[in-house]
């Protein structure tokens, strides 16, 4: 049950934090299935319509029917904007808090989140007693693990996706066009009709390398940002090692370590912060 701390009159919200491809939406999961929780996205590109494959969201099969949202409803053009997601996110939190369960916020998007915990006058802290569970994983592992995730991306049908937000201005800096997957796909489009096909096998295999390094780049610019919370924000981040669950990956033991290694030590954590 989602539980209110009497003393300070607060209401209990829990954070999922880490970089692209650590297994956030899966721990967010766990933690609702546990603890009687819905999960709020703060994944930037995630609360736009549509690009499903290439921003990875959570299948109604991987959501095993626990309510998420800000997870698309919003118009692929628009300009949704940090305090957008503030407000958005503050009534997702209240009306999951009034259906009485735990509000599991889980995303990527750290500027976001900083806007939405740190921002506004110190609204959110006045109303709110946050946990912060940061599932921290060995960067080479993680760098191995997205890159071969945009090899099943590519699977999935990441190319019509990408070129579903084409754009013949080539402006990628607007709405859900922004995300990694589309701007590096612009050059494939615009020569796949005209060369051999020998040569736009490798324009593809280019734009697909570039796509794995920005992802990468991601994965150590939201690393920075997690670790600026901890020093200079001084929120008080719980940090979960998921190197021994990532060496497991896809071969016998992963279940077993994904529970040992991950969700056993996230559920201690939300457990000492609900009856605290
Ligand atoms: P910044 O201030 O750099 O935008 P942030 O913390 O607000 O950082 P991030 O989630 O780190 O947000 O996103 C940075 C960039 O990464 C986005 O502008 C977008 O290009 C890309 N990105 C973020 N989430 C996704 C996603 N789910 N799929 C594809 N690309 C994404």
């Amino acid at each position: 049950m989602a539980t209110t701390n009497l003393p300070s009159g607060k209401d209990k919200v829990v954070f999922v934090l880490g970089p692209t491809g650590s297994g956030k939406s899966k721990l967010a999961i766990t933690l609702a299935t546990q603890f009687n929780g819905e999960v709020v996205n703060s994944d930037k590109m995630q609360v736009y319509d549509g690009l499903d494959v290439i921003t990875n969201k959570v299948t109604d099969e991987e959501s095993a029917g626990i309510p998420h949202h800000l997870i698309g409803g919003v118009h692929p053009d628009a300009d949704f904007t940090a305090s957008d997601f503030c407000r958005e996110a503050m009534h997702a939190i209240d009306s999951v808090l009034r259906r009485g369960r735990l509000p599991i916020i889980a995303g990527g998007s750290n500027s976001y989140i900083e806007a939405l915990v740190d921002g506004e006058g110190g609204v959110f802290r006045s109303r709110y007693e946050s946990c912060f569970v940061w599932i921290d994983v060995d960067p080479p592992l993680l760098h191995l693990f997205v890159s071969t995730r945009v090899d099943e991306m590519v699977e999935k049908g990441l190319v019509e996706e990408a070129r579903s937000e084409f754009d013949r201005d080539g402006d990628y800096s607007k709405g859900i066009r922004r995300s990694i997957g589309v701007p590096e796909m612009d050059g494939y489009f615009r020569m796949e009709a005209s060369v051999d096909g020998a040569t736009r096998a490798r324009v593809l295999e280019a734009a697909i390398a570039e796509i794995k390094f920005n992802t990468c780049k991601l994965t150590c610019n939201q690393l920075q940002k997690i670790r600026r919370f901890c020093t200079l924000r001084g929120w008080d981040v719980h940090r979960v090692d998921a190197t021994g669950f990532f060496l497991k990956r896809g071969r016998e033991g992963e279940g077993e370590a994904w529970e040992k290694v991950v969700a056993g030590p996230s559920k201690e954590i939300v457990q000492r912060f609900l009856r605290g």
